[in-house]
């Protein structure tokens, strides 16, 4: 019979009549695949127990003699391990104590034949069989949910959350089972807006099987995040979560059609340029030449009229010239700095704005930022822009505007936070389109701009805004 297929019994037993009897109960079995291997002391136990047994057969007295926990040490080989417990008498006590010390099953010596014997090691060798693929699963089951790139979470119809991944403490910045402060935690408490977290409500009060929405969601750190959502019924009351956040993917979307839009701006622009700049020098040369021809009685009372066509060509000519130039990418002069040192330097050029308007400033930078290969010329100028409109956007003496620099998966990232009067949706839309302003006499070509600028390093600018409560630009640079 080939090795493999062999059952290797460790019989424990001082007896050698028991030995006698069993073995022989043995040979008289269906099966003829056992081999039965004695061990009369604990010490000749414990030295062969790294043997490979498949089933353990143990007197009573071996079980837990002295200091010695023989059970314990069998399964700290092997967790599940069939040990089956051989006593001489049969009672509730013994049960309850075979049960207590860990054996699957126990046997009582004269009153078993050798059907019973061999079913009951057949039965706690599939148990343990069984209990070892079972816990397998569960492990594999188990790392699925620890080191899923996304947040996963349980929860129950109350949407109380039962378990939740370490990719969930990190995204949402508190743990389940650590914090022990809050006593219960709701997913519902982490939508932003209730229609959504009603919409979610709805669908655990009507006990779908699978739902999916879009939601925004308070992260860690204040952050909003649009997510993707998806519940999943497991159970009676209990529910499966994983949450996709769609902040990435967002973002790059938003950055493509800003600089979609730019791109196409800038082609209208040139052409526009093109197309009214040779009549407009031609206008001005017949001015000119009029200027000349004109008869002085006439030029006496009617000059000033040549004067208003110089004035408004000169005009247009400055306008088209700002249209051109606020909507191309620019000529670099890179070299490496440090982008706080950057933003410290054009904090510098509007301090004086900032005073009078009584704003407090807070600078959140990260020490050790790597740095950037720029125009820092032109940089500043980019970020000056964006923090003479957060000082502009803010009320005197409650404005608060605040300066971030991070490192975010291999870039540099700015944010000029203020927590003035907002932007709607509609002008968000129209933001970074040239001579969009608002102001009286805003020139509305400083977000053009800063984005001109940005794009030419290859880098890029969002924007985040909600009406009465702020803005946050973020713009991102690739590291030197
Ligand atoms: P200007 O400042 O000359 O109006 P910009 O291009 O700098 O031109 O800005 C365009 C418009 O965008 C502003 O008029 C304002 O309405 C809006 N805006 C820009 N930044 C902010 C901000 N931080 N908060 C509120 N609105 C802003
Ligand atoms: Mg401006």
């Amino acid at each position: 019979m080939p090795e493999k297929d062999k059952i290797r019994i460790l019989y424990v037993d001082d007896d050698q009549d028991d030995l006698v009897l069993v073995t022989s109960l043995l040979q008289k079995t269906q099966a003829k695949n056992y081999e039965l291997e004695n061990a009369p002391t604990l010490e000749e136990a414990l030295a062969k127990l790294k043997g490979k047994f498949s089933v353990f057969l143990i007197d009573y007295k071996f079980g837990k003699s002295g200091d010695v926990d023989l059970i314990k040490e069998i399964k700290n080989l092997r967790k599940h391990a069939p040990v089956i417990m051989l006593t001489g008498i049969n009672s509730p006590i013994i049960d309850l104590e075979a049960l207590q010390l860990g054996a699957s099953d126990y046997l009582v010596k004269g009153q078993f034949d050798e059907r019973i014997l061999e079913r009951t090691m057949r039965f706690a060798m599939r148990d343990a069989q069984l209990l070892e693929s079972l816990e397998n699963t569960a492990m594999k089951f188990r790392s699925i949910f620890e080191r899923a790139g996304d947040p996963f979470l349980l929860m129950d119809q109350d949407s109380k959350i039962m378990e939740a991944n370490p990719m969930f403490v990190n995204k949402f910045g508190f743990d389940p089972h650590l914090d022990k402060d809050k006593e219960n935690y709701f997913f519902k408490d982490l939508f932003e807006d209730d229609a959504a977290r009603n919409q979610m409500i709805d669908v655990l009060d009507h006990n779908l099987d699978m739902f999916e929405m879009e939601a925004t969601m308070h992260a860690i750190g204040d952050n909003l995040i649009t997510t993707l959502v998806s519940i999943v019924k497991q159970d009676v009351n209990l529910f499966q979560v994983m949450v996709k956040d769609l902040s990435a993917i967002k973002a790059k979307v938003e950055e493509d059609i800003y600089l979609k839009k730019f791109s196409s701006t800038g082609r209208i622009a040139r052409l526009l340029a093109h197309e009214v700049k040779n009549p407009l020098t031609t206008i001005v040369l017949s001015a000119d030449q009029l200027n000349l021809e004109l008869p002085e009685e006439v030029k006496k009372e009617s000059g000033d009229l040549i004067d208003v066509i110089r004035r408004n060509c000169d005009r247009i000519n400055q306008l088209v010239t700002q249209l051109l130039d606020s909507t191309r990418f620019t000529e670099l002069k890179t070299k490496n700095c440090s982008i706080n040192q950057l933003l410290d330097e054009a904090l510098e050029h509007v301090m004086d704005r900032a005073d009078f308007k009584g704003i407090t400033i807070e600078k959140i930078y990260q020490k050790d930022i790597c740095e950037i290969n720029v125009d820092s010329e032109k940089v500043k100028i980019a970020l000056t822009n964006l923090l003479v409109n957060a000082i502009e956007a803010m009320e005197e003496g409650v404005g608060k505007l605040v300066l971030k620099t991070y490192i975010m998966s291999q870039h540099c990232r700015i944010e000029v936070r203020d927590n003035g009067v907002g932007i709607s949706k509609e002008n968000l839309e129209r933001l970074f389109e040239p001579f969009f302003t608002n102001k009286p006499t805003g020139s509305g070509l400083g977000l053009t701009n800063s984005q001109s600028i940005i794009l030419s390093h290859g880098g890029s600018i969002r924007v985040k805004s909600e009406v009465g409560k702020g803005t946050n630009f973020i713009i991102t640079f690739n590291l030197a």
